[in-house]
């Protein structure tokens, strides 16, 4: 009985088959590498598992083409399928890399990138007509054979093969005169094609080979002789040295086991001994991952004990901040069949994820220093991570952290880092300056900068939600503190500046007060000359500013930490005279005039208006007289 794939697969088979992408080649990596998974996972197993008995030798993946019947075949004895395991792996879309890569010709409608993605399974259809994968699991005493010609379904029947693990049996598409299929049923193809993308599998592939033998010296006599021979180097990639490995191959390998579309940003390689011994190699992504920002993604490095998988995705050897690092660590210091609950505890694992994060730091601040173009591409990706780094667990990585952030200076209008903020700090300057708001544009145009601007200072403006919790988690750096400038006690005026504005505060008190009561919400109100042609800003008092209280009001939990607000008027705007005059003559007027000032206050810092009608209302009734 003929049975549909599920939809989306559906929609991904038929951009293979239908294909007019050149690199059909990834096909055989991509049924070599789950060949490689499968073998991976029976491995496993016999090791914790003492009713599975296997030898290590007896491992392999074989590749055998018939040429008169157009078949490719790849075998492996692996860790097989039940019938259930190939109606649901072969007939849905499982894998992570084949979704996104869905997502994005979604998207683009670009179909040429297709090849690029790790598609698993399915790119086998990319050169074949028909697919028949023969499996039997370990669970089973049963073998079962899925068939698929593709776009009309597939069918599952049951099979006499008596081996453990899994048969792919390829029927190759008639040639066209754009693509030669039968070349993959030339030794010489295969055998390239194994050794570009797939020398580091740690099982041999072996292949039937003809060798072109002398066999009598004297007549020059030769003849051809067919022989087994392992092609791949089963070194793996880590294992090598890096000068032995191209990086073409390193983007290949992390291509197909990240199931990423796109080569990484940076390769990062180890090899350590001493207090342990481990190898890795570590992928910076050159983009987020697809679903980085969703809960089902999990961090994690691949683990490998002497040579062997023993975890997918070992989270405790990264921190938080760098979750978007993918890699294998490979260590002897290990031991092979630990459980998870041992292994999370045990000091090597702790001693190695020490070692893996001092050395990405080390790698970053490297690039950082010799490479800031790729550095800016990583932290426009990354960044807001770090930041996070910064003031989660109370602070505790702050000072890993801090060399490594960049934040939008408003003199160089770029990216710096905190000690390029400080080498062009003039002498007499004190603290380091900081506005926040929602972007670059609305920050800039806060009245609060001003002050800071005519002084010739520098501005940190902050427009990420993260960044001033990540400030004020670091409280300061080198000894200079970072102030916020719409703090209503930013210190920057002279000493007659400020008896002039405690005399001009002190002859208004009752004025202020009132004006303090009709607005309830705000702490105080007050008036200032450190505003120069504006004539009203919204400060605060104490360390919540206005945009952490955005953010706490964003969370779903609604956390009721408020700013404290000051509203400050311009002791030298024409306003401040009017508002004196009305404080006299006309105690309605001025009412409407405060709760307009305040609105325009709350508008410039990025608040909403309670009553916005209301307010309308009072400007037009102000206006038309
Ligand atoms: P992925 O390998 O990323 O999961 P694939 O589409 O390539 O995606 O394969 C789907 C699933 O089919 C695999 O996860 C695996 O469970 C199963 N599978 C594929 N090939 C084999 C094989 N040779 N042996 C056992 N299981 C396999």
């Amino acid at each position: 009985m003929k049975k549909q794939f599920k939809s989306e697969s559906k929609r991904l088979l038929d951009l293979m088959i239908n294909s007019i992408y050149t690199n059909k080649d990834i096909f055989l990596r991509e049924l070599i590498s789950n060949s490689s998974d499968a073998i991976d996972k029976l491995y496993y197993r016999s090791l914790t598992d003492k009713s599975v008995k296997i030898e290590r030798e007896s491992l392999e993946i074989k590749i055998e083409k018939d040429e008169k019947k157009r078949t490719l075949t790849i075998i492996d004895n692996g860790i097989g399928m039940t019938k259930e395991e190939l109606e649901n792996n072969l007939g849905t879309i499982a894998k992570s890399g084949s979704l996104a890569f869905k997502e994005e010709i979604d998207q683009k409608k670009d179909i040429d990138i297709i090849g690029q993605f790790g598609v698993g399974f399915y790119s086998a259809f990319m050169v074949s007509q028909k697919i028949e994968v023969t499996s039997k699991s370990i669970e089973s005493d049963e073998a079962y054979t899925w068939t698929s010609t593709g776009a009309d379904g597939y069918s599952i029947e049951k099979s006499s093969y008596f081996e453990n693990g899994t048969k792919i049996v390829l029927y190759l598409k008639e040639d066209t005169e754009e693509d030669q299929y039968s070349d993959y049923l030339e030794e010489y193809t295969l055998k390239t094609l194994i050794k570009k993308y797939s020398d580091y599998i740690r099982y041999p592939i072996k292949m039937e080979v003809v060798k072109h033998e002398l066999v009598d010296e004297k007549e020059n006599k030769y003849e051809d002789k067919i022989e087994i021979e392992t092609i791949n180097t089963m070194i793996p990639l880590w294992k090598k040295n890096k000068k032995d490995v191209s990086e073409e191959e390193y983007h290949n390998f992390y291509i197909d086991k990240f199931n990423d579309y796109e080569k990484p940003l940076k390769v990062i390689t180890s090899s350590v001994e001493g207090m342990t011994t481990y190898k890795s190699l570590l992928f910076i992504p050159s983009h987020a991952p697809y679903d980085y920002y969703t809960k089902e993604y999990e961090k994690g490095l691949s683990l490998y004990a002497s040579g062997v998988l023993i975890m997918e995705k070992c989270s405790d050897l990264l921190p938080d901040y760098f979750s978007f690092v993918k890699g294998v660590v490979d260590s002897e210091d290990l031991s092979l069949n630990i459980s998870r609950e041992i292994l999370q505890k045990s000091n090597s694992l702790r001693t190695i994820a020490k070692s893996i994060e001092t050395k990405l730091i080390k790698e970053l601040t490297t690039m950082l220093k010799e490479d800031r173009e790729k550095y800016n591409e990583f932290f426009k990706v990354f960044g807001t991570q770090l930041k996070y780094g910064i003031y989660n667990n109370y602070g505790m990585d702050k000072d890993k952290l801090k060399d490594l952030v960049l934040f939008y200076s408003s003199k160089e209008e770029k990216l710096i880092t905190l000690k390029e903020y400080l080498e062009k700090m003039p002498k007499e300057q004190e603290n380091i300056y900081y506005a926040s708001g929602e972007s670059i544009n609305k920050i800039a145009k806060l009245p609060q900068v001003e002050q800071i601007k005519d002084k010739g200072y520098d501005l940190l403006y902050l427009s990420e939600y993260v960044d001033e919790f990540a400030i004020s988690a670091l409280q300061e750096y080198e000894k200079k503190k970072f102030v916020n400038v719409c703090r209503d006690n930013v210190d920057l005026l002279s000493d007659e500046e400020k008896n002039q504005d405690k005399k001009v505060n002190e002859e208004n008190s009752e004025l202020l007060k009132e004006m303090k009561e009709l607005l309830k919400d705000v702490t105080e109100v007050k008036f200032t000359n450190k505003l120069k042609k504006h004539p009203v800003c919204l400060s605060v008092k104490g360390d919540v500013s206005i945009e952490m209280q955005k953010v706490f009001e964003s969370m779903p939990n609604d956390i009721p930490i408020k700013a404290e607000t000051v509203l400050e008027i311009n002791e030298t705007h024409p306003i401040c005279d009017k508002l004196k005059n009305l404080y006299q003559n006309d105690k309605d007027t001025f009412n409407k005039y405060a709760k307009i000032l305040y609105s325009e206050a709350r508008m410039i810092a990025g608040l909403t208006i309670e009553d916005p009608t209301e307010i309308s209302n009072l400007i037009c009734d102000v206006i038309s007289k």
